[in-house]
């Protein structure tokens, strides 16, 4: 597995590999990296002869600065758990090498209603950062397949409309199921962040969207929400709901009737102190 820093040393390599008629599969990641970044590396390593994991945190999707200045960094560990996978490549540029004309100066996506709704509101300007970094890097590296998690589900839409109505790039965007704690937490790098009872506590938001999906042959989708926001609310931890939806998982228009054709999943975004988690769940 080699550790390339530069975006001509990636390139070069990626040349070598594309001339051999080798496909090429690639996962974005900010690091701090658990079983749910390794999931999808593994994926791309059994579907794809080349893996290329990308290890930056991107400065322009953080809204906060607060979150991206506590965002874990640990190159060195990343790298030991990626080296027991079948990952080839980790490119871990910095800043400069990826907005080498600066980070304001920058192509600006519309990704329309998905800009304005759950993480597009309650996180102004972050599908705008997701969208130049996702571009910048899908050009640099223009693999065949790119692996995401359904964990960032709204993400993975963005990201699919970015590839084919923007960047219109030949690239097949699959996205891969959740990977969980023991007791249902999603697998995120924040939750390392969260105090002992707040990580307790947490299991909470795996356990109200389980019993959503349970409850849902018998309750309207209204009901439903209420219920979430009842359950959710018993939990000392949590300081703030921001959602709790069901929504189309095309479209992300919510859901308020059900409808045998329409794929519904339900998802929610909490605030535990300064620490957001956000996690969905397929219901029908
Ligand atoms: P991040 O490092 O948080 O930007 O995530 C990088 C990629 O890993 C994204 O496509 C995420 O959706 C995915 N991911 C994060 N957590 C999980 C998880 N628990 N299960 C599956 N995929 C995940």
């Amino acid at each position: 597995m080699q550790v390339i820093k530069t975006v001509k040393a990636l390139q070069q390599y990626l040349a070598g590999k594309r001339g051999l008629h080798n496909t090429i599969g690639f996962v974005p990641t900010m690091g701090a990296l658990h079983q749910g970044h390794l999931s999808l590396v593994n994926k791309s390593a059994d579907e794809q002869d080349i893996c290329v994991v990308s290890i930056f945190v991107n400065p322009t999707q953080f809204n906060d600065p607060k979150d991206l200045n506590q965002y874990p960094r640990m190159l060195e560990a990343d790298c030991l758990k990626l080296k027991s996978t079948a990952c080839d490549v980790v490119f871990a540029p910095d800043v400069k090498e990826i907005y080498p004309d600066g980070k304001s100066n920058q192509q600006i996506f519309d990704f329309a209603y998905l800009d304005h709704v759950y993480e597009g509101r309650h996180r102004p300007g972050h599908f705008k950062g997701v969208g130049q970094v996702v571009s910048r890097l899908l050009r640099i590296i223009q693999p065949n397949a790119l692996y995401l998690g359904n964990k960032d589900y709204q993400q993975l839409l963005v990201i699919k409309q970015l590839v084919k109505r923007y960047l219109k790039l030949p690239i097949q965007v699959i996205g891969c199921p959740i990977v969980r704690e023991n007791d249902g937490l999603a697998m995120s790098s924040r939750n390392m962040l969260l105090s002992p009872t707040q990580r307790k506590d947490a299991s909470a938001i795996y356990n109200t969207l389980q019993l959503v999906k349970d409850k849902a042959e018998s309750l309207s989708p209204e009901q439903l929400i209420q219920l979430a926001y009842q359950n959710l609310n018993k939990v000392k931890s949590i300081v703030k709901i921001e959602y709790f939806a069901l929504i189309d998982a095309q479209t992300m228009h919510p859901v308020d009737e059900w409808n045998n054709q329409v794929e519904v999943r339900a998802i929610t975004a909490v605030q535990m102190d300064h620490v957001r988690l956000i996690d969905n769940m397929q219901i029908n």
